[in-house]
């Protein structure tokens, strides 16, 4: 099986060659049809199995099709929220939107704690498609209205267990209150408690599950 048969588009093959990739592993397999058929996810991967670039590709072809060609900031209201529990983390995933999304009209960027907002928010304000973010900078970025949620189209919860552990559920809960009811959700967690259980329900349609 290659990359070329699961649907997506030549932009995005091309990184993928690009990144050496030759295969797809088995979460990139299963997830890339499902979430570019539109579904709801719930996936339950361990990092190092290629469960980044088994979200972010899908993700990237299901913007893509959709882009806006503006250059207007105004037309590129964030579109995509990706949330993971530490800086670490979400900058690596933001790695990975860029090196996947390089050939293609999107602009993302990486909002996390601990670091002045200013520069964030000076991103924020050139039009961004794909915002990378950790919970609590987030919602103070929400607060100070530097940046608006009610466009959000694709939700990614990535290692929502480690979120749980770090007590960033009620933030979570916050922001999925903000987004619009209509949108694609994909939660992606290494173990499945009662808590991501209930978490899920509240914010999956339907979910497809899928594990590795
Ligand atoms: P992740 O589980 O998403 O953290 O990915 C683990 C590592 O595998 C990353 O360094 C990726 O660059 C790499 N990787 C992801 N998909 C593939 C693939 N299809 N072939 C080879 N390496 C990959």
């Amino acid at each position: 099986m290659s990359f070329s048969e699961l649907g997506l588009i030549p932009e995005i093959l091309k990184a993928v060659t690009d990144a050496g990739y030759t295969e797809p592993t088995p979460i990139q397999r299963q997830a890339i049809p499902v979430v570019l058929a539109g579904h709801d996810v719930m996936g339950g991967a361990q990092t190092g199995t290629g469960k980044t670039a088994g979200f972010t590709l899908p993700l990237l072809n299901r913007l893509a099709r959709h882009a806006s060609s503006s250059t207007s900031p105004a037309r590129h209201p964030v579109r995509a929220l990706i949330l993971a529990p530490t800086r670490e983390l979400a900058m690596q995933v933001f790695e990975s939107v860029k090196m996947y999304s390089k050939h293609l009209p999107l602009r993302s960027t990486c909002i996390y704690g601990g670091v002045d907002m200013n520069p964030q928010i000076q991103e924020l304000r050139r039009g961004i498609e794909i915002v990378v973010a950790t919970p609590g900078r987030l919602l103070d970025h929400v607060q100070q209205k530097t940046i608006a949620l009610g466009q959000v189209e694709f939700l990614i919860l990535d290692e929502a267990d480690r979120m749980l552990d770090m007590g960033f559920i009620p933030d979570i809960r916050r922001i999925l209150a903000l987004l619009p009811a209509n949108r694609q959700s994909l939660l992606f967690s290494a173990t499945f408690s009662d808590e991501i259980k209930k978490l899920a329900d509240q914010m999956l349609k339907n979910p497809q599950l899928i594990e590795v």
